[in-house]
């Protein structure tokens, strides 16, 4: 022991906090863990997990339409949201629970309470004053709402999850994941959904053509995306809804108004200064390689540290973290090739470098582009389409970006996620065999490059 109530001591039980917690228990430490509110954090109670059942929830109105040219009569349908809250939040209590025995059964403490520092090694945990070796920062983002007249009005994804019933007109505010999944998702359970961009088109960071497309494929499904439109101010109106007007004039009138636009650390009144921890742009908590902030003994994880703000990323740098300080096996996390989903609708999977990213690193690309209309729609009758797309650098062959947009694509990004990050070239595509009939197939059966690649949006 190292003379401290803790050789670890954890702030946050999110996914990241979790692993790392659990995976230095396992390695003989003595762990305590503080979280405030529910276990798991973001992803299990306000993010991922929640909203990917919110998303199969709302994909049921194509299928139950989708069914008739398959030979199906389905009868009428009606949609109560009450019935898929309550659900989901029974599902939601059984994963705390499942948390909790993961954190414990190895023997990490858990503490139901808030911590915060009090000098770099000691922290006030809910009234006990409790000293550690070492200390982990895993406490996440939380939404954030830029200043505007009326954003006592808006609610962000958080208190999404928790609405009583589903308005009949819903404005949805941003142009990133949290946004165009949102305004699938109400789409999809018969809101009619506004969504408000300030750029054109949305999804920044996206490669363009998956933008693009998405966007066509969105608006045939009924979504009204506006462009290049910022939001003014927002007005209750007396009868009832709010009136969101915008900078260049316009006004759409909403029944509730959802903040997309971002997530910024959690460190508030965590007490930093009081260990000297440095933080940076928008109060991210710095940390070096090895996930070390400035002060020696303590480190930080995922979402706070606001570099890549996935589940599975903060995962990773936490079960790392734990392996290096209390069994050191030289594991690392790679950053370069994070595959990521967008649960929109259709769905994006993608992985590597965007077209433009890759031009600008590597220089020539031979860029594969598909697109197509998925096999079930021959029956169904559904004008919905799917792209795939392959960036692959001319002088090496290899393949460093996928991107997918269609049914399924999250899931087909994670199988050739193991191809690129082993640094797999279009030789090794083509040797392939596909899988007939699927829609992956055709990521293993583009046979010719795009002679001189024009973004679909120049086509
Ligand atoms: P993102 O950072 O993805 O997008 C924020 C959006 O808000 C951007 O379109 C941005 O515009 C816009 N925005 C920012 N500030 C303003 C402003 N002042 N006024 C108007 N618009 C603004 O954040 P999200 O909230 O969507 O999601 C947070 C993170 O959570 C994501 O980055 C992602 O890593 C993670 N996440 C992952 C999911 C998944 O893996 N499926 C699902 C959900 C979230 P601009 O681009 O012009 O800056």
């Amino acid at each position: 022991m190292s003379g401290y109530d803790f050789d670890f001591f954890v702030i946050g039980a999110g996914s990241g906090g979790t692993r790392a917690s659990r995976i230095a228990a396992a390695h003989g430490a003595k762990v305590g863990v503080a979280e405030e509110r529910h276990l798991g954090g973001t992803c299990v109670n306000v993010g991922c997990v929640p909203k990917k059942l919110f998303t199969y929830a709302a994909h049921f109105a194509e299928d139950f339409e989708d069914a008739e040219g398959f030979g199906w009569t389905v009868g009428p349908r009606r949609h109560a949201w009450p019935a898929l809250i309550a659900n989901k939040n029974r599902e939601i209590s059984r994963l705390n629970g499942i948390y909790e025995r993961l954190i414990a059964g190895p023997g990490a403490e858990i503490f139901d309470s808030r911590a915060t520092f009090l000098d770099n090694h000691t922290l006030d945990v809910g009234g006990r004053r409790i000293t550690a070796d070492k200390i982990l920062i895993a406490v996440g983002g939380r939404p954030f709402v830029p200043d505007f007249d009326g954003r006592e009005h808006v609610i962000t994804s958080d208190g999404a999850f928790f609405l009583p019933d589903l308005p009949e007109r819903i404005v949805v505010v941003g142009g990133g994941y949290i946004a165009v999944e949102f305004a699938g998702i109400f789409n999809g359970l018969g809101a009619q959904v506004t969504q408000i961009y300030r750029g054109n088109p949305f999804l920044r960071g996206f490669d363009d053509d998956v933008r693009e497309f998405l966007a066509g494929e969105m608006v045939k499904k009924g979504v009204d995306l506006r462009f290049d439109a910022d939001v003014r101010r927002v007005v209750r109106r007396s009868g009832g809804g709010f009136s969101v007007d915008l900078k260049d004039g316009g006004t759409v009138e909403t029944d509730l108004v959802m903040y997309a636009t971002g997530r910024v650390p959690n460190t508030g009144g965590l007490g930093l200064d009081a260990a000297g921890v440095a933080t940076g742009r928008g109060g991210a908590v710095t940390v070096d390689a090895g996930w070390r902030t400035n002060i020696d003994n303590i480190y930080a994880i995922g979402d706070v540290t606001d570099r890549i703000q996935l589940t599975p990323v903060a995962i990773q740098e936490g079960h790392a973290l734990a392996d290096s300080l209390f069994n050191p096996s030289g594991k690392t996390v790679g950053y370069e090739f994070v595959p990521s989903a967008v649960f929109s609708q259709p769905e994006i999977g993608t992985v590597g470098y965007t077209e433009a990213e890759a031009r600008a690193k590597f220089g020539a690309l031979d860029i594969y582009r598909s697109e197509f209309r998925p096999m079930k729609h021959t029956l169904s009758g559904r004008d919905e389409r799917g792209l795939m797309k392959l960036v692959v650098v001319r002088e090496t062959q290899r393949v460093v970006g996928l991107h997918v947009v269609g049914p399924g694509a999250g899931e087909m990004t994670q199988g050739f996620a193991v191809a690129i990050v082993m640094g797999a070239t279009k030789r090794d595509f083509d040797a392939t065999i596909g899988i007939h009939p699927t829609a992956a197939e055709e990521l293993v059966t583009m046979r010719e490059p795009i002679p001189d690649p024009v973004p679909l949006a120049a086509e």
